[in-house]
């Protein structure tokens, strides 16, 4: 049990990487508060989280607002006495995103409030609970664009992950001697239906994975047992990281044919 006796409180968790990420934890010892914007998703899953035999609990919140995510920290200690591992996962990306010139501000708005601002307020309102618990792990959901251009523009979603890494390395300095870690988990794209939803066309999807060394989508498993690790003690020493896991984009100039 990687997880035994921690308490894990999972944004976005109703879908996707958080309710793989739910599943995994649980399954490795850790009772999980399931927060999403969708309730009834939440409530889906801490009951699949249950009827695995693990301990879960549901809680409805937007993460752009402050009110919410007091509000599900406090769910968490509440329920199961303390919060050591916060990860901010939640995130959208909106089909009208694009370049500079064709992005509405209503867009990019939108986008930073749940993408960064989100981020921030579960770090405002988490890191007083971990704090509290003595120390823990903080887990914030970025992505490769952060690293990487693409000719395809999303700008509002490229420009707030970017915001995600910055914030993560200075909360990862400020709060190290305080034994809370911080660190960000780059995926590389992934089949679920964040992306699929943008990627709407077979001629947009081959577009994406020519660029991907390994031929294929990653999966939402394979980031939660990424999250995992930075999740557990085993990555102890690991603060402020940028942990990329995508199929060996990043490291790509030519891929195979
Ligand atoms: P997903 O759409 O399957 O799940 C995202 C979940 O977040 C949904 O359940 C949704 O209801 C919830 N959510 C949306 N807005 C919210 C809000 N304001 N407050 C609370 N919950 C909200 O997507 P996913 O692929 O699992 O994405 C999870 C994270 O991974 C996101 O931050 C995303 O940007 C990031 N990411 C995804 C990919 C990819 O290819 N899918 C790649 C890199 C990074």
């Amino acid at each position: 049990m990687r997880l035994r006796d921690k308490v894990a409180l999972i944004t976005g968790g109703g879908s996707g990487i958080g309710r793989e990420s739910a599943l995994l934890f649980a399954s490795e010892g850790a009772a999980v508060v399931v927060v999403d914007i969708d309730g009834a998703a939440a409530a889906r899953v801490a009951g699949e989280v249950r009827d695995a035999g693990g301990r879960a609990t549901d809680f409805a919140a937007d993460v752009a607002s402050a009110t919410a995510c007091e509000g599900m920290v406090r769910h968490a200690e509440e329920s199961f006495g303390a919060l050591h591992i916060l990860f901010n996962n939640a995130g959208i990306m909106l089909s009208a995103d694009d370049d500079a010139v064709n992005t509405d501000e209503a867009i990019w708005d939108k986008t930073m409030a749940v993408n960064l601002k989100g981020v921030f307020l579960g770090c405002k309102y988490g890191i007083p609970a971990l704090r509290r618990a003595g120390g823990g792990s903080i887990i914030n959901t970025a992505s490769f664009v952060a690293l990487l251009g693409a000719a395809t523009p999303q700008l509002a979603y490229t420009a707030s992950k970017g915001g995600v890494l910055a914030l993560t390395r200075e909360l990862a300095i400020v709060h190290a001697r305080e034994k809370i870690r911080v660190n960000a988990l780059c995926p590389g794209p992934l089949r679920t239906e964040l992306l699929m939803k943008f990627l709407d066309t077979e001629a947009k999807r081959q577009r994406r994975l020519v660029h991907i060394p390994m031929g294929r989508f990653g999966e939402a498993k394979e980031m939660a047992q990424a999250a995992l690790y930075l999740a557990s003690d085993e990555s102890s020493f690991v603060t402020g990281a940028e942990f990329v896991v995508d199929g060996g984009i990043t490291a790509a100039y030519v891929t195979p044919e």
